[in-house]
């Protein structure tokens, strides 16, 4: 259920009326939907109840602290992929023992600051990088629990660039060697493998790669349990998709029933990373039409919002459905039209030949399902603001994060102090 809908002619987020978010702090802007978010959240938890799980929301989908906050309270732990994230994560209140980090480079100063909070378990995805925490840990007098982060050699059926568990991805451990890598780790004395982890790719919207990787893990987790290695924790990484086009996606409870009918057996502990999951269709970014252009044989729609503000459709091919924030009626007459940002790219654009109500400049759009790898990869790309992210609660709204400008930017540049 996503808290965004019309409501006497207008888009509402929850039940504040998002032109007058508009009216307040101006365009472009993401607006989050707090319920939203929770409800999401909770689908996921009742699709795994009755099975150990904890559910470390992945930050790097949606990093605002207010939003790991929302998650913090509802009882979510965290996956943080670097030192920042990690921050953000304690920042929010996210104890550290529901900690987990993740990431194929995590640098020296990284697995300190990890070592220092005491968080709850480090992902490694290589020997060099085991060495290495064992090293510091060593130095720094701790004993850290690890799981390794398997490659499955498993293709998700995914957007090349978010596929991750495919023998030539750059992630994890092959599958073949975990057996030499434990018996490695079991002679460092400052790191317990407690486990195993995987994420297999991003945007998932079958559920057969998922299927086939558990089944790959839950056999080598009985092939190490025979040969007398303690298994006890297993963590399953994020990568549920969610439906950009209005088609149907997988639900969190067919999801929970694969997850049940492999892994019930093994009694081991649980780890979930979700992020698009949660936040994707939680969050919208709003946007005006500057000039309705006519081209030679395309007419565009160019936004105040650009491709620095939402890499997904430049980066993944994404096709975020995009709407009015008036609500269209019957007969309306429709324009074939495509969706263009002002950046100086061809890449900067929304969507290609989709057919919206007629549209003047001045009108205001929303790009929708941007709560979820949108404000955490923008640039400043053209001298453009990084823009406001804000929050909706019930007929509540906040700007969790400002607008932060050129201005502010250029402060942290300077001329060479030869040029005088
Ligand atoms: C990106 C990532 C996730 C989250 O993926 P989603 O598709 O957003 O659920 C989880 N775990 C790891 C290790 C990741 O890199």
């Amino acid at each position: 259920m996503e808290y965004f809908e019309y409501r006497n002619g207008t888009l509402v987020a929850e039940d504040v009326t998002v032109s007058k978010i508009v009216d307040e702090i101006g365009t472009p802007f993401y607006c989050y939907s707090a319920t939203t978010i929770e409800n999401h959240f909770l689908d996921l938890k009742n699709a795994l109840a009755g099975l150990p799980a904890t559910i470390c929301y992945a930050i790097k989908a949606n990093s605002n602290i207010a939003v790991i906050k929302t998650l913090a309270d509802m009882g979510a732990g965290a996956d943080v992929v670097s030192s920042g994230e990690l921050t953000r994560a304690l920042k929010a209140g996210i104890p550290a023992k529901k900690i987990v980090f993740s990431g194929v480079g995590k640098t020296s100063e990284e697995l300190a600051h990890a070592l220092k909070e005491d968080i709850l378990q480090i992902n490694i995805e290589s020997e060099p990088e085991l060495n290495e925490l064992n090293k510091i840990a060593s130095a720094m007098n701790k004993k850290i629990e690890v799981a390794l982060r398997i490659n499955p050699d498993i293709d998700a059926n995914t957007h090349d660039k978010i596929s991750t568990g495919r023998s030539e991805d750059k992630f994890g451990i092959e599958w073949t060697r975990i057996k030499d890598v434990i018996s490695l780790a079991q002679k460092l004395d400052n790191v317990k493998i407690v486990g195993l982890a995987m994420h297999i790719g991003s945007q998932l919207t079958k559920l057969d790669p998922f299927r086939e990787a558990f089944i790959r893990l839950e056999t080598l987790v009985k092939e190490l349990r025979l040969e007398g290695y303690e298994i006890s924790r297993l963590d399953l990484g994020g990568g549920l998709g969610i439906s950009y086009d209005g088609l149907p996606t997988p639900t969190p409870a067919e999801y929970g029933k694969i997850v049940k009918a492999v892994f019930k057996s093994l009694n081991c502990d649980l780890i979930f990373e979700p992020g698009r999951f949660i936040v994707g269709n939680s969050g919208i970014l709003v946007t005006q039409v500057i000039y309705v252009k006519q081209g030679a044989t395309r007419r565009f729609l160019i936004l105040d919002a650009a491709m620095n503000d939402l890499m997904r459709p430049c980066l993944y091919d994404a096709k975020h459905s995009i709407v009015s924030l008036k609500e269209p009626k019957d007969g309306d007459n429709l324009e074939r039209v495509d969706v263009v940002g002002p950046v100086c790219e061809t890449g900067d654009t929304f969507a290609t030949e989709i057919d919206l109500p007629a549209t003047v400049s001045g009108d205001f759009l929303a790009i929708r399902s941007a709560g979820a790898y949108g404000a955490v990869m923008s640039s400043t790309y053209n001298s453009r603001s990084l823009i406001p992210e804000v929050m909706v609660k019930g007929n509540n709204f906040s700007v969790i994060r400002q607008r932060i400008t050129p201005e502010i930017m250029i402060n942290y540049e300077n001329f060479p102090e030869w040029y005088t």
